[in-house]
């Protein structure tokens, strides 16, 4: 270890980390070897920080030095060491990122180590904690290091990795970070030349700076994204997703493009095949790093896709950017807006090229992403291309994961279909117990489901697809769906004997009812149910008023129309007590929990007191009528 250590001073692991190095020091995990490529990405990080200051004009200390890393193993004694010349860390900085500050993964990761014995090393890399991954193969490790700010002091870290490290300031040590590993008795492998040479050739062939092992460098530095297409195979293109995303896992499918005119920019996107966002392993950021001319200029850059293609991984790298281009001024620089336009249009072709030629695929990455991708429904630049590419369940197909576009959708209308409609709600059974589809259902019209929330925002913010209106149900009036004829004058002969008692029954509802609807109405819509409510012309779904309501809870859900059934029995039942005394009791009770229950249908939870008793009331009520029959028969 580093001799000439002044002023030592010794420091507790926070409990988190003591926690994840308990595990990862009795691990017998069988690739190890991923410590390596822990260490080796740390360090190309740290290349890349400090090439981006000199390239800022930063005054670096040590300017002269290549950057590069640099692995010396020794067998003899046991010894794993790997340097780099990147920006080092201060004394406050190697206290914060090695051992006192955990990262925000670190205790999910914890909690998915101690589930998942087996991928423990696969989900190192997910969770940024690499760097404590040495402890799998070391008993005793150092770290030097010096920052490249000239006023700072080079220092040292060290530990066992069992509850505390030590740091002490060191004299007359380059820019940079020297990692040295001291080789468990069970890991003296990793002293081994041709060892890390292949684990290197596994995972950081595309390290942008040369890997030295015993100062042979053994990596072919390339940045394939610049490469043209067809000297790039299949293999490579597999191997530099891994690389970029530390994984194993193969890419659902890639889009590699070079521009020349009128920018000039080259691109390789890749789209997982797993949402890390979704389990909550990633941030919601974006995936793409920006190059310019080779050189890592911003990772996870904002300015180069909007939000909802973040799932996306990979870089972009422009020869018309100024390298010193700062973050502020990226922003609104035209030159990243333009390479931003053309990508996404690219992008969007890309999908639905997708979505032609592999239906499979495309789903595979619906199912994944399609949560992501709908919150696009903002982008009005791309809208056609956008609402091409949407996935819903509807009430032609069979199951619920079964899905269809708004393309497909419209080539099942009959030509009299004006409109295309949806619904919300929570689940395809929750929707199909929804009063307002029994006259779609009737009718034979096609009705698009919608789980998510977002959903409604995507189909109201798009308004029409394909000069056709979307429209929720809870909006339409049913006069204007197709109909059969003839089943509308039957119905229309059967309301016509009731129509004036019925409409007087109306009045009565809503006197009883009074604000808590604005009118009463007999339904043209309904075929099963006593009663359903609809939103005023003009009002948003009830879906959409639900979703303002959960953001802004004194917003009051707007009065609705209440319409009634007369074909239903209840409704008929109502009718004839109505008609012996309009002022009866039993008539007010049963409107009052009739529009409970239909305020319970929409999905709104009514006063729950007053519902209890009005019910328990009605119970009695009925209760005593039935036990007296019973007593009259015996
Ligand atoms: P991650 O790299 O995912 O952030 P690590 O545990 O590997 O997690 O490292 C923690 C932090 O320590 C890094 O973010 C970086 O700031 C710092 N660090 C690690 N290795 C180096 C290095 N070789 N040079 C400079 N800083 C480093």
């Amino acid at each position: 270890m580093t001799k000439g250590s002044t002023d030592t001073k010794k420091y507790k692991f926070k409990a988190e980390i003591s926690q994840l190095l308990d595990i990862l020091v009795h691990s017998l995990y069988t690739n190890r070897d991923i410590f390596v490529r822990e260490l080796i990405s740390n360090g190309s990080d740290a290349l890349d920080k400090v090439r981006f200051a000199e390239i800022r004009g930063e005054k670096i200390v040590d300017s002269e030095l290549p950057y590069e890393i640099n692995i010396t193993l020794d067998k003899d004694q046991k010894k794993f060491i790997i340097a780099d010349t990147g920006i080092g860390m201060t004394k406050d900085e190697l206290i914060a990122n090695i051992g006192t500050i955990a990262h925000s993964g670190s205790s999910e990761f914890i909690k998915k180590m101690t589930e998942q014995n087996q991928e423990g090393p696969e989900l190192i890399g997910k969770f940024g904690v690499g760097f404590y991954s040495v402890f799998m193969a070391g008993k005793e490790v150092a770290l030097t290091t010096r920052s490249y700010l000239p006023e700072e002091k080079a220092c040292q870290w060290q530990s066992d990795g069992t509850g505390s490290f030590t740091i002490s300031t060191v004299e007359n040590i380059p820019r940079g970070t020297k990692i040295e590993v001291s080789l468990r008795d069970d890991a003296t492998k990793f002293a081994e030349t041709t060892i890390i040479e292949n684990v290197i050739k596994k995972y950081s062939n595309f390290v942008p700076f040369p890997i030295k092992i015993n100062g042979k460098q053994v990596n072919t530095i390339s940045a394939i994204w610049r490469e043209p297409k067809s000297s790039v195979t299949d293999e490579q293109y597999k191997e530099f997703f891994k690389f970029i995303t530390n994984s194993s896992e193969d890419p659902i499918s890639h889009l590699h493009l070079k521009a020349d005119v009128p920018i000039q920019f080259s691109a390789l996107l890749y789209m997982p095949k797993t949402n890390l966002e979704m389990y909550g392993f990633a941030p919601r950021e974006i995936g793409v790093n920006l190059f310019v001319k080779r050189v890592l200029i911003q990772e996870h850059c904002e300015d180069i896709l909007p939000q909802y293609l973040r799932f996306l991984r990979g870089v972009v790298d422009s020869e018309d950017l100024p390298l010193n281009i700062s973050r502020e001024t990226l922003q609104e620089n035209s030159e990243i807006i333009r390479i931003k336009n053309v990508l996404v249009k690219k992008i969007l072709t890309h999908l639905t090229e997708l979505a032609e030629s592999n239906h499979e695929t495309y789903l595979e990455f619906w199912k994944e992403f399609g949560r992501i991708f709908k919150e696009g429904y903002m982008d009005f630049q791309n809208r056609d291309k956008f609402a091409e590419l949407l996935r819903f369940n509807s009430s032609k197909m069979e199951k619920s994961d079964d899905l269809t576009s708004l393309r497909d959708y419209v080539s099942r209308m009959t030509t009299d279909q004006k409109e295309i409609y949806y619904l919300s709600g929570t689940s395809r059974d929750v929707i199909e117990q929804n009063p307002h589809l029994e006259i779609f259902k009737k009718k034979n019209i096609e009705v698009l489901y919608l789980y998510e929330p977002i959903d409604e925002f995507v189909l109201s913010g798009l308004e029409n697809y394909s000069e056709k209106k979307l429209k929720s149900v809870d909006q339409v009036d049913p006069s204007t769906l197709t109909s059969d004829e003839k089943e509308e004058e039957t119905k229309d002969e059967d309301v016509a004997i009731n129509e004036r008692d019925l409409g007087d029954l109306c009045t009565r509802i809503k006197n009883i009812l009074g604000d808590q609807v604005t009118e009463v109405k007999i339904s043209k819509r309904l075929t099963d149910s006593p009663a359903v409510l609809i939103n005023p012309d003009g009002t948003m779904s009830t879906q959409m008023q639900k979703i303002f309501q959960t953001i802004n809870q004194d917003i009051k859900i707007t009065p609705k129309i209440m319409e009634i059934n007369p074909k239903n029995e209840l409704i008929q039942n109502l009718l004839t007590i109505y008609k012996q005394d309009p002022t009866d009791e039993f008539l007010t009770r049963s409107v009052n929990n009739l529009y409970y229950s239909i305020v319970i249908l929409d999905g709104y939870l009514p006063d729950v007191h007053k519902m209890v008793s009005g019910m328990q009331d009605l119970l009695k009520e009925s209760s005593s009528l039935y036990s007296s029959k019973n007593s009259d028969v015996k």
